[in-house]
């Protein structure tokens, strides 16, 4: 009974697999330990990465299959206890700075999206994926220097400083200023960035009810959308009305408020 049930997984988790793999051209890796000098996780076990198989591509069905091809995103990792300097995470990202350069792509594993199927069917899980998928787009051409953005600062409070531009590693900034949804967004451009990004996907209706009472998110949304746009001429309106019925339903909700900043929930 237990053989016929496995067989029946590893079938359905072969076929996800393929099935990814032909509509997006991104390789699922999840029965290989890769070597990175930052990044470690375990294997993880079939059935687990086969329920994680079928959330990430109800994730992935969000967007246009063109935006697939303009991504800079080679293979995405599904495994176990993921860390990234030692520390736990739901997801990271490693990307070339020099996206076509064949060396770093093979033997050094870059243009990867590393998920921890532990957050399958969560909330973290769900912000994780576009997270993930946003750096990729950043990274996506051979534009120099990477990941500069000074229009982005200037929307920012003027007294403002991201946690990566502070001198001393264990200063903060308040958590009560405009423009931020979470305690990560105030980690670096790059990061505030990604998690916009991905709020914008998983509860884009939430984030326009919060951004009437706060200006600078409502610009930061806007510049988002610009930018986006450039990237591909399928994120456009239609594809954000879109979003308007993607809202966080149900059970996820509360964990949904738990995400932000105190002062927006
Ligand atoms: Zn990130």
């Amino acid at each position: 009974m237990r053989a016929a049930s496995k067989a029946d997984v590893i079938k359905k988790h072969f076929s996800l697999l393929c099935e990814l793999r032909k509509k997006y051209r991104i390789e699922v890796v999840t029965d290989e330990a890769l070597s990175d000098p930052v990044i470690s996780y375990k294997i993880s076990d079939v059935y687990g990465s086969t329920r994680y198989l079928e959330f990430l591509s109800n994730e992935l069905a969000i967007y246009p299959i063109s935006i697939f091809t303009r991504l800079q995103l080679d293979r995405i990792v599904l495994c176990s206890d993921l860390q990234k300097h030692d520390k736990p995470v739901s997801g990271c990202a490693s990307m070339s700075l020099f996206p076509d350069n064949l060396a770093l792509r093979m033997f050094f594993w870059k243009n990867t999206v590393y998920l921890d199927i532990k957050y399958d069917g969560t909330i973290d899980g769900l912000v994780t994926i576009h997270h993930e998928l946003f750096h990729a787009i950043e990274s996506h051409d051979d534009s120099w220097p990477k990941y500069v953005d000074v229009d982005w600062n200037k929307l920012n409070p003027a007294k403002f400083q991201y946690r990566s531009e502070m001198l001393a590693s264990d200063c903060s900034p308040s958590l009560d200023f405009e423009g931020f949804l979470t305690d990560y967004s105030m980690q670096s451009v790059r990061e505030d960035k990604a998690e916009l990004f991905s709020h914008m996907i998983v509860n884009l209706p939430r984030l326009e009810t919060l951004a009437k009472k706060d200006q600078i998110l409502a610009h930061k949304i806007l510049r988002l959308k610009k930018i986006l746009a450039k990237f591909s001429p399928d994120f456009d309106e239609q594809f954000w009305t879109t979003r308007q019925e993607g809202a966080v339903k149900g059970s996820l909700k509360a964990e949904y408020e738990d995400l932000l900043l105190p002062r927006l929930r």
